[in-house]
């Protein structure tokens, strides 16, 4: 079947209203949940030769992900559905007011190939909970992990309700063509922009999640040891392939050496090692490529070692950079940290703001006026005061960007409200007319106007 016969095929089901019923999107979820469990395996061994990532890994990161969103959505979803009751202005009266959840019709979900699980499923997994239809583009340079996605969720579903769409770039620009009701986009800052543009055309809202160069800063207040093991964890997970991991590292100059050795101790702990089937390895010769070229070997201070025939890169430290260096040009999207040092904490917030928003920021340090300073002086998509990427597993925080590095948000509530239209409803009593409002008008009807409003 051709995909405008899906994608019409969708309008017409969701017309039918059977996705508004609770139930039917209760029984949806259970069934995709349970495919998850039952296909795990499968899933593990896809993203392993897509590229390298452990099963560790891909539990933590990807499939407890999307099962804790299948969970939050089947226990939360009456609740979410229910019409929320609001006051009812003076002008208003007598009469109550509600607003309705209202699913937009079909989705169009299209996913990055970093975490291709998680990016696909649990955009997907909201949409659904929200009484949608949805049509799933996975990223093709995760080919493999697309695949078992289409296999399990094509094989399972009715395409009139959930379809997974294989292509790249030109079945992508098809896509973009047809008419949906919502298009949430997971992907980089330059493709965001074509999306936008194209779904301008039908006045298709969006939700982009975007990318960016998120800083950690670190100060002389902080724990520096708690830092070093975390901020090693968080850019190396996945070998730096992580929208919100730390792409650069502004360190306060009088910790800096102390730091740096902290650094390295984590990294030689963590075992990121070349034979390591613990390591993610870079997603292809394109990204390796372009990486290997951002390591300046002068400003090596750890690793700058890798190998073309498995696409590894060496968790790589980076130091006395400066702002003008390639490295800090743009979203390094790998295991490279570059370094910079600084004296003055207000001075170094006003440097990032010279950069476009970051999708995330850290901050690691104990002192009051610091950790003030940076939620009001910054701009970005959310972040951590003493940890890196972990304030996105908190469902009850939306998790999106700001400026560059998106549009909207998602997770638990968030994510059902990014799927709904909310519908407003006032409902009036028919009896006790006051007749003000109407014309014919008078100097008296508009003193008691004055008053009332
Ligand atoms: P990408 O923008 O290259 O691709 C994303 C999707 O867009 C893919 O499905 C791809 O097929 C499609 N696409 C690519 N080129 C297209 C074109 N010209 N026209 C139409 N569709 C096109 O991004 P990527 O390489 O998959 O992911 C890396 C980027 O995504 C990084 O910038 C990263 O920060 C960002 N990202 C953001 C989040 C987030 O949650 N905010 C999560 C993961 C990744």
């Amino acid at each position: 079947m051709k995909i405008q016969e899906i994608i019409a095929g969708q309008k017409t089901f969701f017309k039918t209203h059977k996705t508004k019923n609770i139930k039917f999107r209760k029984m949806y979820l259970e069934k995709l949940k349970e495919l998850i469990i039952q296909n795990e395996e499968l899933l593990y061994r896809a993203i392993e030769s897509d590229f390298g990532k452990s099963r560790f890994d891909t539990f933590t990161t990807e499939i407890s992900f999307v099962l804790k969103d299948i969970d939050y959505y089947l226990k939360n979803l009456k609740t979410l559905s229910k019409p929320k009751k609001v006051s009812t202005n003076l002008a208003n009266q007598i009469g109550k007011s509600k607003i309705h959840q209202e699913p937009l019709g079909c989705i169009l979900v299209i996913g990055a190939w970093n975490y291709p699980y998680q990016l696909s499923l649990s955009p997907l997994v909201a949409a659904l909970a929200a009484g949608n239809c949805c049509i799933l583009k996975p990223s093709e340079i995760a080919g493999n992990t697309m695949n078992v996605m289409s296999k399990i969720i094509n094989e399972n579903f009715p395409s009139e309700y959930i379809y997974v769409y294989k292509g790249g770039i030109d079945e992508t620009t098809d896509l973009l063509r047809l008419k949906f009701d919502k298009i949430f986009f997971t992907g980089s800052t330059k493709v965001g922009k074509i999306i936008y543009k194209a779904a301008a055309e039908h006045l298709t809202p969006v939700t982009l999640e975007l990318g960016g160069k998120s800083p950690a800063i670190v100060t002389k207040d902080a724990n520096l040891e708690v830092a070093a093991k975390r901020i090693v964890w968080g850019k190396f997970l996945n070998a730096g392939q992580t929208c919100v991991a730390p792409d650069y590292l502004l360190v306060e100059e009088s910790v800096q050496e102390q730091f740096l050795e902290m650094l390295r101790k984590y990294i030689k702990e963590f075992k990121y090692e070349p034979n390591s089937d613990q390591y993610t390895r870079i997603i292809n010769q394109k990204n390796f490529q372009r990486l290997i070229q951002l390591i300046n070997k002068e400003k090596i201070y750890f690793g700058g070692n890798y190998n073309e025939e498995n696409f590894y890169i060496e968790p790589t430290i980076l130091t006395a950079v400066n702002w003008e260096d390639n490295v800090m040009q743009e979203e390094i999207f790998g295991p490279i940290l570059p370094v910079i040092s600084f004296t003055n904490f207000n001075q170094i917030l006003l440097s990032i703001t010279d950069l476009e928003k970051p999708l995330a920021a850290y901050l690691f340090t104990d002192n009051l006026e610091e950790k003030e300073a940076f939620t009001q002086k910054l701009s970005f998509g959310g972040g951590c005061i003493n940890d890196v990427v972990m304030h996105l597993s908190n469902d009850n925080l939306p998790f999106g960007g700001v400026g560059n590095s998106g549009i909207g948000n998602y997770h638990g509530r968030y994510g059902f409200e990014t799927f709904s239209h909310q519908k407003s409803i006032l409902e009036k009593v028919t009896w006790g007319e006051p007749n003000i409002k109407y014309p014919p008008y008078s100097d008296k009807k508009l003193s008691w106007i004055k008053k009332l409003l």
